[in-house]
Formats: structure tokens, C-alpha cells, sequence
């Protein structure tokens, strides 16, 4: 069997019997109160796993045990080369372990396996090693002052990082904010997503494989409004990183003020803009790079191009040639299957805002040009099918809110000035494209919109030096880079007197 058939992906997948149990101090154990969470399967409604369900008090052990080993020295003080060596280590076990976590995540939230085996398992080997590579490329400074003194500035880790992490990318998440904690010396308690927790568990059981200490890197599963919260408020935790909806990252700034000030950052959801100019090149791969950049990972993604902005004179071209190019790229299907490019929703509750918000637009007076349905010859599964709405004001709620899902609006502008206005016009700031063949209409629109990143004819393309954050309510802080190492230290300044 080849790793382009299905049925190898379904005998994996039938063949793993995945650790489901909390990991802390090195050990796997049941939840306090041996409570339980189900997971189950999006394409099919089938039970994937019975997952131990963190309590407050698990919380609260894995952050003591964490914050004993931070104060030990066993990984914090850890000689550099050495913890480079587990990390490095690490980053080969996910390597190697590409097809377990491939199946784990697809199983649990539908993404297709072809985009695991691209996308996630390397972004998230590539992560690790990026953030070992940068362990001793950080310095500090030494200013110059009088010369009756001596004055160094030095990075040093926080202590515990509690890291709260969504369902949609659930491997590559848990890397991108476990790997900079613990490449700057910190101990972690990890709280992964409900709806998908194994691919976590299972790189908390490869750090131990990995050389790492025991304590160091902890997983504790669980709703997120009891352990979760309990990560968030615990006065063990000297840093909460978070990446979820905006309106839970709110709440880590108010746990933080609760308890002991401990540092938030927080990547939170988008409404970002594709923005094509009439003097756009070639239209047909303009439409390649807007379809990708909305309807990858079925729409899941915080950085999804939902707001297409195209001036008036290319949008009946652009128009059709997204619809032909959405219908030949995504097509709902198993994403067990290696040739399935979309996946379902993540569970059916989502599923149904999803339709809910598609209604709403029809009810807005928006124009259904593509899909807009629940795939009807699979009802067991969560699947929409790839939408697209036409006549698109963008007050509407459907160009306005945040749907995390496949659903594209197609706002007109009347050219760069009007494209940015109507682009900044709303609480987020994540991301935007802009197509353009015009230097100057790039550059300027580059520096005009208010948001943390953007592509210039191209949309999510990029490595690990890109910093990955948001501005206003699409978040704080830097995923990805050196950024989000110097995020997990913090600043010590020494004085030497020099004079006797
Ligand atoms: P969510 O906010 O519902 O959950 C995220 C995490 O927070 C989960 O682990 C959840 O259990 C936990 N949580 C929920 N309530 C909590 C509480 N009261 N206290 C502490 N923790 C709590 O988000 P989601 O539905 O899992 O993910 C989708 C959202 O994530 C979207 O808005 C998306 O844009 C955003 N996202 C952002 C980025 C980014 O880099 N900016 C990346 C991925 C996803």
C-alpha cells in the first residue's frame, strides 16, 4: 500500500492507540477526579478517544512541579549546547513520528492529511529547531557609562509559561508557542484544545524520549473554562501564552490582573483582507493565491483571507475565476484521503454557526455566488462547502465578524485610498494580501494598514523568521522568530560599582 492510497492512512489510523492521559512530572496519570472528555472524529461522528479531563487541581500540580523544576536548575540552568541537543533531539522524534501526528490531528479535527504531511508536522519540526538553533544566538548589552561602573543588561527565563493552545492547528500551535518557552529555559504546562488534544500529549511523551527532564514539559487536557482558567490564574505561572478567539484571549489579561500580573500574549482571531488592484498581474494566479489564502484548513484559520477587496473594473473576471478555481482546488471530502484538499468543520456546533452565518448574509442582502451548504452526500460528517458571497457591503456581519470557516466575501473598492479605509475598518489586525504590479501602491498600502503582517502578491507564504502577530484585537505579542524567544525572557539590568 502507498502513502497516496487512503486505505494506508486508515490502517494507521486503526492501528494507533493514542496516550489520552495527563502528562506531569514526567508521568502519565488520570485527572484528579478521573473525569473524561470524548473526542470524536468530524468527518464520520465516530469516538476518536476518551481523554483524562484536567482538573483545577492538576492544573495547579503540573504548574508546582514545573515551577520546582525551573527553581532546580534541571533545564533552566541546563548547559546551552545540552538543551540545544533535547531540542534538536525532539524536532526528529516529530519527524519521525510525522504519520502519527498527521492521523492524530486529522482524526480529531478534520484537517486534511495532506495538509499535515506539508504543512503542520514540518511548520512544526522546522518550529523546534529554529527556536534550538536561536538558544545561545540571544545576548544582552553592556552600555557605556562612567568608567566607576559596569552596566550589563541580561535575558533570563520567566519561570513557568502556561500555554493555552486552539484546535486548529493542534500540533503546530502547541510547537510554536512551546518550542520559544522552552528554548529560553522556561518550564511549560501545556492546555491544549477540547476538540483535539493527542498530537500535545504525544509531543509531551517525546520530550521525555527527547533527554528533556521530567517536570519541564507538562500536558494537562481540559475544558478550557476550568483548567484553562486554572492555567490563567494560577500564581505559579509567570507567563500565560495564548492563541485562541479574541473574546477568551480578553479574559487572560483579566486572570492575569486577578492573580499575580503574570505576562500575557495573545494571538487571537482575523478578519483579514485580500486586496487586488486593477493593475494586478496575471488574474488567474491572483485567484490561485486568494482561494488558498481563504479556503485552506476548510477556512480555520485565524489568518484567512475572508475579505476579498477588488476594484470594480477586474470583478466580474475575478469573480469567475475564483468560482472556477474554488470548485477545481476544494472539494469536501475524507481527510483520511491523500487526495482530498478540504476537510470538515471541526465539530458540528461550529458546523451549524457556520451555516448560521451563511443564512444571515442571504437575510443581509448578499448574493450567493458559490457553495453555501452542509455536503449533503456526507451528513455524518461536518463538512461546508467552499462559499463565496457577491454584493457585499462591509458593515454586514459576513464581511464584519469573524465565521472560521470556508466563507468568502467579495467586497468593491474604488481604488488603493478606498481599499485601505474600508480594510482598516474594523477591530482586527492580523493579516492582508495585496496584488498589485505598481511598486509604489505595494509599499504604501504595506505601510498604511494596520495590521501585523502582510504579503505582497502572494498570501500566508513565509518561514520562521517571519514574527507571527497581530494588531488591536487580533492580539499581543510574536509567535515564530527570534520574537517569540525574547517574548518568553525577561530583562535584568546589573550595576557594578567599580570605585573602592
Ligand atoms: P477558543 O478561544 O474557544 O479556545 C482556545 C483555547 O482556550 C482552548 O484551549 C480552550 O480550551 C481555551 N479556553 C476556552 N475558554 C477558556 C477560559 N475561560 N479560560 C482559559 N482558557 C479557555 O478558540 P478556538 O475555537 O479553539 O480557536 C479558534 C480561534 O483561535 C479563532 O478565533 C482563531 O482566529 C484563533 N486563532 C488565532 C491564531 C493566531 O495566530 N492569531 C492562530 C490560530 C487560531
Amino acid at each position: 500500500m502507498s502513502t497516496t492510497d487512503a486505505a494506508y492512512w486508515r490502517t494507521i489510523a486503526a492501528s494507533i492507540v493514542p496516550e489520552a492521559r495527563l502528562l506531569i512530572d514526567g508521568s502519565f496519570c488520570d485527572a484528579a477526579d478521573m473525569g473524561r472528555m470524548a473526542s470524536t472524529n468530524p468527518a464520520n461522528g465516530k469516538p476518536v478517544a476518551e481523554l483524562a479531563c484536567g482538573t483545577a487541581d492538576d492544573v495547579e500540580r503540573a504548574a508546582d512541579i514545573a515551577e520546582r523544576r525551573f527553581r532546580q536548575g534541571v533545564w533552566s540552568r541546563m548547559a546551552l549546547r545540552d538543551r540545544m541537543a533535547v531540542m534538536f533531539r525532539l524536532a526528529d522524534l516529530v519527524e519521525a513520528h510525522a504519520a502519527t501526528f498527521a492521523v492524530l490531528d486529522t482524526l480529531e479535527m478534520g484537517k486534511p492529511i495532506s495538509e499535515m504531511l506539508t504543512v503542520d508536522v514540518p511548520g512544526s519540526v522546522l518550529a523546534i529547531r529554529y527556536l534550538a538553533e536561536c538558544i545561545d544566538k540571544i545576548g544582552g548589552s553592556c552600555p557605556t557609562t562612567n568608567s566607576d561602573a559596569l552596566h550589563y543588561m541580561q535575558r533570563q527565563p520567566l519561570g513557568v509559561v502556561g500555554c493555552i493552545t486552539p484546535w486548529n492547528y493542534p500540533l503546530m500551535m502547541a510547537a510554536w508557542k512551546v518550542a520559544p518557552a522552552l528554548a529560553a529555559g522556561n518550564s511549560v504546562v501545556l492546555k491544549p484544545a477540547e476538540d483535539a488534544s493527542l498530537s500535545a500529549i504525544l509531543l509531551g511523551k517525546l520530550f521525555l524520549e527527547a533527554g528533556g527532564p521530567d517536570g519541564v514539559f507538562n500536558v494537562v487536557p481540559g475544558r478550557g473554562a476550568v483548567a484553562g482558567k486554572a492555567l490563567a490564574l494560577s500564581s505559579k505561572v509567570h507567563k500565560i501564552a495564548f492563541t485562541g478567539s479574541t473574546g477568551v484571549g480578553r479574559l487572560m489579561y483579566r486572570y492575569s490582573a486577578d492573580s499575580n500580573l503574570k505576562k500575557v500574549s495573545v494571538e487571537l482571531g482575523g478578519k483579514s483582507p485580500q486586496i487586488i488592484l486593477d493593475d494586478a498581474g496575471d488574474l488567474q494566479k491572483v485567484a490561485d493565491w486568494v482561494v488558498d489564502g481563504i479556503y485552506g484548513n476548510q477556512g480555520e484559520v485565524c489568518s484567512a483571507g475572508s475579505r476579498i477587496l477588488v476594484g470594480k473594473a477586474r470583478h466580474d473576471d475575478f469573480v469567475d475565476l475564483f468560482r472556477e478555481t474554488a470548485m477545481r482546488k476544494f472539494l469536501p471530502g475524507n481527510p483520511l484521503d491523500p487526495a482530498t484538499t478540504m476537510g470538515p468543520l471541526v465539530n458540528r456546533a461550529h458546523q451549524q454557526k457556520v451555516l448560521g452565518f451563511i443564512d444571515g448574509a442571504g437575510a443581509e442582502g448578499a448574493t450567493r455566488a458559490l457553495g453555501g451548504e452542509a455536503h449533503l452526500e456526507r451528513p455524518e460528517g461536518c463538512f461546508v462547502s467552499p462559499t463565496l458571497f457577491t454584493s457585499v457591503r462591509h458593515e454586514m456581519t459576513i464581511a464584519s465578524q469573524e465565521v472560521f470557516g470556508p466563507v468568502a466575501a467579495v467586497i468593491c473598492h474604488d481604488g488603493p485610498a478606498n481599499a485601505v479605509a474600508i480594510a482598516n475598518d474594523t477591530p482586527y489586525g492580523l493579516a492582508a494580501g495585496i496584488w498589485t504590479n505598481d511598486l509604489t501602491s505595494a509599499h504604501s498600502i504595506a505601510r498604511d494598514l494596520e495590521c501585523g503582517m502582510v504579503w505582497v502578491n502572494g498570501y500566508m507564504n513565509g518561514d520562521m523568521s517571519q514574527p507571527w502577530g497581530g494588531w488591536k484585537a487580533s492580539g499581543q505579542g510574536r509567535d515564530k522568530a527570534i520574537e517569540a524567544l525574547l517574548e518568553n525572557t525577561q530583562m535584568k539590568s546589573v550595576w557594578v560599582t567599580l570605585s573602592r
